[in-house]
């Protein structure tokens, strides 16, 4: 009998999945994805669930239809992993332990709500978890409706707060903003007494992405009317005021805190080297340090280009993936492992309804055509992945 490869994945984010998909195709891989929720949650397409364009079907897919999709080599488990046993190379979730010869760990990131500031967890919402996205949206939502309700124009205003100046915080706050003009709009309601606000720590929004990019995003979301407040800190907030560094008090009705991500729980738990933020560090293969049949990919660790961390993105955790699939399958055929090389293979940020602004294969384009672009990135990405489930769903009928 031909020996099987027991290969465990953790977390059926962009990366886990991806990993599912190239060490599926050999059937001796028996390969078990562990999440903790029974969904895989597409954050890149969070702004439009946020503002209504998308609902929650079409943000996520189910991981059990998903796995079954596959041949008899591929398992789900619904289990969130607690810890694992590097040494006797068990995985350990409240339930129960399971060995593995392969261990990839993809568990990616969360929402940093800093303890310094004074009720920041209390009374903001992060969109990195769809609970929490869902929650907002309906908020949101309802709150829109209150102030029409309450007399419109003559209502108290609206205020939205977003605080974090990077991809998240710039997608979310023009896509709220781009929305709510047109919810007023679509019944002629008068829409002044709506206020958005950014709030960015930092000199430019974008730190560190494309200048020109950066300079798109910034004319676009003064067009939709979003007021940008850099180089200021929220410092405390109360449910109904948020204080900034420079003593500004402004009023809110709710507040988005998309101002920084820390790793997941699961990586402060685990006896491996991490960097000085606390990320899972890895060798030019992805394999932990110490333990060689371990990697880690996507969010939960970083990776560098020319001497410089990438930022986590989508794009970067599925070729993690696949230079970490490829490896597996090279420790298994004892051949000469990969040495990962990574860049982004394009920018795309969402800005609104029908626009975007983008940086692909080096040139740029803005507006309806990158909005296009963005939507069919994603629908092609979505609908990679249903197909995969729908034989799952037919295995399940025909059983
Ligand atoms: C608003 C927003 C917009 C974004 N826009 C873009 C974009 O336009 N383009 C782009 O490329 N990227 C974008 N990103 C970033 C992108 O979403 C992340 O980089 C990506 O999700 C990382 O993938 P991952 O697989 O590492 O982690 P995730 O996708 O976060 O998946 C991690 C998985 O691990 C599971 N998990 C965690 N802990 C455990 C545990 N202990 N046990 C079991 N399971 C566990 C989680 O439930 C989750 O399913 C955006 C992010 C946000 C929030």
């Amino acid at each position: 009998m031909e020996k099987s490869n027991k290969i465990i994945i953790i977390g059926g984010g962009y990366a886990g999945l991806r990993t599912v998909e190239y060490l599926a195709k050999n059937r001796q891989n028996q390969i078990t994805l562990f999440d903790k929720n029974s969904y895989h949650y597409m954050q890149t397409e969070v702004y439009d669930l946020i503002a209504n364009e998308e609902d929650f079907a079409q943000v996520t897919q189910d991981l059990y239809t998903f796995c079954m999709g596959f041949e008899e080599n591929v398992v789900f488990c619904k289990q969130e992993v607690t810890s694992v046993d590097f040494d006797n190379k068990k995985v350990i979730t409240q339930i129960q332990r399971y060995n593995y010869d392969y261990l990839v760990i993809a568990v990616g990131s969360k929402t940093k709500f800093l303890p310094n500031i004074k009720g920041l967890k209390e009374h903001s919402y992060g969109v990195k978890s769809l609970r929490h996205a869902m929650y907002f949206k309906q908020r949101f939502e309802m709150s829109l409706f209150n102030k029409v309700r309450d007399g419109g124009a003559q209502a108290e205003p609206l205020n939205i707060i977003v605080a974090g100046g990077g991809l998240s915080g710039v997608e979310v706050v023009a896509q709220m903003a781009s929305y709510s003009r047109e919810f007023y709009n679509k019944n002629n309601f008068i829409c002044r007494t709506l206020n958005i606000v950014l709030i960015n720590s930092a000199k430019n929004i974008l730190k560190g992405m494309d200048e020109e990019l950066m300079q798109k995003s910034k004319k676009r979301l003064s067009e939709l009317g979003v007021v940008v407040k850099n180089e200021r800190r929220v410092v405390g907030l109360d449910g109904v005021s948020v204080s900034l560094s420079d003593g500004e008090v402004l009023p809110m009705d709710f507040m988005i805190f998309a101002g920084g991500i820390e790793p997941n729980t699961l990586v402060y738990k685990l006896n491996l080297d991490k960097n000085e933020r606390g990320y899972i560090e890895t060798n030019e293969f992805l394999q932990v340090k110490k333990h060689s049949e371990v990697f880690a990919i996507g969010d939960c660790t970083t990776i560098y280009s020319k001497g410089k961390a990438l930022a986590p993105t989508a794009d970067i955790a599925e070729q993690m993936a696949e230079y970490c699939a490829k490896n597996i399958e090279n420790l298994i055929a004892d051949k000469k492992l990969k040495a990962y090389k990574i860049a982004s293979r394009g920018m795309l940020i969402a800005l609104g309804r029908n626009y975007a602004a983008s940086k692909l294969l080096g040139l740029y384009f803005n507006g309806y055509l990158a909005y296009i672009v963005k939507k069919l990135i994603e629908r092609v990405y979505a609908i990679r992945l249903s197909r995969v489930a729908k034989k799952g769903c037919g295995k399940i009928f025909q059983s």
